[in-house]
Parts: C-alpha cells; sequence; structure tokens
C-alpha cells in the first residue's frame, strides 16, 4: 500500500541492497531462500532499504510480496521514496506525493530516449530500449510475468537498453556522456540516466538515519556494476555472487564476496553480519 509506513526505529544498523541477482534469483525471481534472513532483520528492528534499478511500480509490488515498509531507492538513484511520518522530520528538497517524500535525483525520462535515441543515430550503434519495447519484448528479454513487464516499463529516470548485433559498446556510451548523461550496466541491461546513480540516493538516505542514529553502521549488497558506487560508501560491503563478481572486487578489495549467488548468498551475507554484529552487541 503506498505510503504504508512504519516509523525508524532508531537501529544502529541499516541495510541497503540491490534486488534482481542479488535478494531476487536473476532467473527465478525468487527470495524464499533469504526468508531466514529477511525474518532476523525484522526480529531485531533493522531497516532493510530496497536500492534498484527496477520502477516506482515494480518496487510497490516487491515491497507487498517482502513486507517491506521502509524507503526504497527506484531507477538507478533516479528517485527516493520515504513513506510519510518514517523520519520524525522532511528530507530537504522532497515533494509529497501520495503518501510518501520523494526526492527526485534523475533527469526527466523522454530526455534520456531522445538522447539515447542520437547517440545511438551518431555513433551507428543500434540500441533498442524499453521505451522501443513492446510489453511482450521486455518480458522475453527480463523472462518477467507479463504483468510484472508492464510495471517495468512504467520508467520515469532511467531508460534501460541493449545493444543490437555485436558492436562494441564505447563509442555509444562516451555519446552518451557527451551528452551530460551517465550510464551503467546492470545484470541483463545497460541503463541511460541522468546525473542519479544508487550511491547518491544511498547517501542522502544515509545522512538522514545518521540525524537520528549518530553511530549509524550500513550494510550493502549488490551483483553488478550499477552497485559498486553504494557499495563503497557502506561500511560493510557484500557482492552475491554473479559474473560481475571479480570485476566488482577489483572494484572493491574490501567486499566480501558470497559463496552462493541470489538469495542464498543473501542470506548467508545477512546471517553473518547480524553474528558479528550481535558479538560486539550492536544488535539484539
Ligand atoms: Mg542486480
Amino acid at each position: 500500500m503506498p505510503g504504508d509506513s512504519e516509523v525508524y526505529g532508531e537501529s544502529v544498523l541499516v541495510v541497503f541492497s540491490d534486488l534482481d541477482g542479488t535478494l531476487l534469483d536473476s532467473v527465478t525471481y525468487h527470495f524464499q531462500p533469504a526468508q531466514p534472513a529477511l525474518d532476523a532483520l525484522r526480529a531485531s528492528g533493522i531497516p532493510l532499504v530496497l536500492t534498484s534499478s527496477k520502477t516506482r511500480a515494480e518496487m510497490e509490488y516487491w515491497r507487498r510480496r517482502l513486507d517491506n515498509r521502509h524507503p526504497f531507492v527506484v531507477e538507478n538513484g533516479g528517485a527516493i521514496y520515504v513513506p510519510e511520518g518514517y523520519f520524525p522530520f522532511s528530507l530537504p528538497g522532497a515533494i509529497r506525493r501520495e503518501g510518501y517524500e520523494v526526492i527526485e535525483l534523475g533527469r526527466p525520462y523522454l530526455e534520456l530516449v531522445r538522447a539515447l535515441d542520437e547517440a545511438a543515430e551518431e555513433t551507428g550503434i543500434p540500441v533498442l530500449g524499453f521505451y522501443r519495447m513492446r510489453v511482450g519484448q521486455i518480458r522475453g528479454r527480463a523472462k518477467l510475468p507479463l504483468a510484472m513487464a508492464r510495471l517495468a516499463k512504467q520508467r520515469e529516470y532511467d531508460e534501460p537498453f541493449e545493444i543490437r548485433g555485436s558492436h562494441p559498446p564505447d563509442p555509444l556510451l562516451k555519446a552518451i556522456e557527451r551528452r551530460g548523461l551517465r550510464w551503467t550496466r546492470g545484470g541483463r541491461f545497460y541503463h541511460v540516466m541522468g546525473e542519479n546513480d544508487k550511491a547518491r540516493a544511498v547517501s542522502v538516505l544515509i545522512e538522514a538515519y545518521r540525524r537520528i542514529e549518530p553511530e549509524l553502521y550500513t550494510v550493502g549488497l549488490g551483483d553488478a556494476l550499477n552497485d559498486v558506487e553504494f557499495l563503497r560508501l557502506v561500511d560493510i560491503a557484500v557482492i552475491v555472487r554473479s559474473p560481475a563478481a571479480d570485476e566488482m572486487q577489483a572494484a572493491l578489495p574490501a567486499a566480501r564476496v558470497t559463496q552462493a549467488p541470489g538469495p542464498e548468498g543473501w542470506n548467508e551475507a545477512i546471517r553473518s553480519v547480524l553474528e558479528s554484529c550481535r558479538h560486539s552487541e550492536m544488535v539484539p
């Protein structure tokens, strides 16, 4: 339910987590193997902030499935949604919308679509973005049920795309940068976006939590390159096993890497973090 809120309960620990390939299985989108760790977080009152490239519509679906009532980050940091009343103060620059305080960090979607088209034309590298994909094509590529593919198409701040054929991506990515935009790569798609990234959104939220709990300790989990920047910000960075794990670890030498991919790895990592925090009496 939009805005269905709880109040931040002064936990010293906050967990920021990617969804696809991290908390959700990259193929089946199941999260059940992570249920013991999800239950343990809830029992200790530790916020779980979902930090994804998914749209708000998709995130609301997953928050319901996960019974999560904490703030969340959509579309690679395009916006932060905080349930109204979650923090005992208003966040700077937030606008009120449907039970949330929303901080928009991204650029308007149609601007991104236009710039991607221009970059493709300029470099002769053909692309196919979600804007021009039919829902059925998104469903096939992202292996999503049709209803979920429809939610994935409701984009506001980030355009996922694929490069058609076997072109080297660099000239296209440079052409995107020349337009003052950024790009990243998730588990399945490239993404074009404004000055936002997950890290900027996560840092806004860490600052908000720290206003209440100055000793805040942060954990982050991710499985792809679009997670590296926010994983640099947290006290404990966890790379959930994936084909990008080695590349990520080169950028994050202090990060832990799970043995298992997806929700099994997530479960393993959170349980071990909670175990070590219990030893230091950070969590009950
Ligand atoms: Mg991912």
